[in-house]
């Protein structure tokens, strides 16, 4: 177990010897206690390979443990029962996982599974009285994210969104900035996000599980970063569709999309999402005394970058080390996230989403 002054000496470490003009103390070295204090005993939904990535991040989480499974596959129960020390009984499969309603020892349920998935799967967890983590995107359109956040909170339980990036400390220093009026009047966002996807087959390329394409799975990145790093919410959005490969990328299954977004300041964002090119994860900001530029900006990291004061000065943290620390403060203790996670934060990027989907079929510029 860290304790609070192993976290505050790490803090300490990695701002010595930082150019005065970065902060000291980042925002996301606040609050220290999330460090400690009780721990939230997650169950992980889907064993994949961000499920994975998951369970082992959270070996190093002082605030949450691994303590239970979701799965449709035995053998793979069994791999993580022997790798995690994880009872029989909090192991579950996707007929009968309504039954943790009746496990005391499970606080909440992380939702790992494909996208149009998520509602169901969120909704049954909240009935049975535990608290939701569901992966972005948060479902497959803002309807059922508004019916997710409903659940939630008829049941009375939290649902937090997987949005890592919220809690890693190049980013919340570049948000810092912004609010201090670093940057002067913010003008301008460019966000690229984009991969080249492989396996034709996979679950990313079906739109029943999907619920579409690039935008749905690495677009909603640069959605979600104009957002926090303008710090205001999208009035229009304008948007054009490329597609190259229509077999690849069938109906329902968009391949390059080029966004535009404008802000109530004046801002204006122009983003491509895309599932054609590699070597796209960058943020650009501008304003009008100063700039960020990160890259990669969304990644498992290091994440890299620099403004007009110099580098961006904080050293690498396993993202979801740090999210699962911040969660279980949000979910335990009422802390508040610095950019927020909650059910609310998903459904805004979703509905930037649709209005997306809906510029690209009418070629008409969508007011939100
Ligand atoms: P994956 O294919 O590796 O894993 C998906 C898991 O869901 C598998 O274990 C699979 O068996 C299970 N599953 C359950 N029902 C299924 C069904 N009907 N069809 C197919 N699979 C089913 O996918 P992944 O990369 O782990 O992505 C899962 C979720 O996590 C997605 O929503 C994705 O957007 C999100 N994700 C988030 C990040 C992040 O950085 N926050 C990174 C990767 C993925």
């Amino acid at each position: 177990m860290k304790s609070r002054r192993d976290f505050l000496h790490k803090v300490t470490v990695s701002t010595v010897g930082l150019p005065l003009m970065y902060h000291a103390s980042p925002l996301w070295a606040m609050p220290p206690k999330t460090t400690r204090g009780p721990v939230l005993r997650v169950a992980i939904m889907g064993l994949g390979s961000y499920g994975t990535r998951v369970a082992e991040a959270m070996q190093q989480s002082t605030r949450a443990k691994l303590v239970g499974v979701i799965s449709g596959t035995p053998s793979k129960v069994a791999d993580w029962q022997k790798k995690y020390g994880i009872p029989t009984k909090n192991c579950y499969n996707y007929q009968n996982f309504d039954r943790i309603k009746e496990n005391p020892d499970i606080d909440a349920v992380y939702v790992i599974t494909p996208n149009a998935l998520h509602k169901e799967q969120v909704i049954r967890v909240a009935k049975s009285g535990k608290h939701a983590i569901c992966e972005k995107p948060m479902a497959i359109n803002a309807r059922e994210g508004e019916e997710m956040v409903q659940a939630c909170k008829e049941a009375g339980v939290r649902l937090l969104v997987g949005y890592r990036m919220h809690f890693e400390p190049n980013t919340l220093e570049v948000v810092q900035m912004r609010r201090e009026g670093d940057f002067g009047k913010v003008l301008f966002f460019q966000g690229q996000s984009g991969f080249r996807i492989g396996d034709p087959n996979q679950w990313r390329l079906q739109p029943q599980l999907s619920g579409g394409g690039a935008m749905m799975d690495i677009g909603i990145y640069s959605i979600n970063g104009a957002r926090y790093m303008i710090g205001e919410e999208p009035v229009w959005v304008t948007a054009q569709e490329t597609k190259n490969d229509p077999v690849k990328f069938k109906e329902g299954i968009d391949e390059t999309i080029q966004f535009q977004m404008g802000f109530p300041g004046g801002a204006v964002a122009s983003c491509l999402s895309t599932y054609a090119m590699n070597n796209l994860d960058r943020f650009f900001l501008n304003g009008t005394s100063g700039f960020a530029e990160m890259q990669p900006s969304t990644g498992y990291g290091p994440i890299k970058g620099r403004t007009h004061k110099g580098p961006l000065p904080h050293p690498h943290v396993t993202h979801q080390t740090l999210q699962m620390d911040a969660m279980a403060g949000i979910i335990l203790d009422g802390d508040k996230a610095v950019v927020p996670v909650d059910g609310e934060e998903g459904v805004k990027d979703l509905r930037i989403i649709d209005a997306i989907y809906e510029a690209v079929r009418t070629g008409k510029r969508v007011i939100l």
